[in-house]
């Protein structure tokens, strides 16, 4: 195959051109291989969502499978934490109202 940058041959399985020291399309591909996409991503994002936020930051344009998979978890993370949050404070709401309703009613 051909350098695509200075155009010298090189050899098939060639990452990157030994002349001019440029990544060749071989190489490219090995660094979107390494994009899996794991759903380890997508955990680790939703145990650390702030990580996971800052995973897909630094890997949307290298890795966008993997950046859109800690996204996602740490997504569910936070609705998980902002559902958790709701049914505490509806808990309580039910709590007060039925408190209220008791001191209210009985003798
Ligand atoms: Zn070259």
């Amino acid at each position: 195959m051909y350098c695509t940058n200075c155009s010298n041959e090189i050899d098939e399985k060639a990452a990157i051109c030994p002349k001019c020291g440029i990544a060749t399309p071989l190489y490219l591909e090995d660094e979107k291989s390494n994009d899996s996409g794991s759903i380890g991503w997508g955990v680790l994002g939703f145990f650390l969502p702030l990580v996971g936020l800052i995973l897909f930051l630094v890997w949307k344009k290298e890795k966008p499978k993997s950046a859109k998979m800690s996204l996602i978890g740490a997504a569910i993370s936070l609705m998980a934490i902002v559902v958790i949050i709701i049914s505490i404070l509806t808990i309580i709401l039910i709590f007060e109202l039925l408190i209220a309703f008791l001191v209210h009613y009985m003798p």
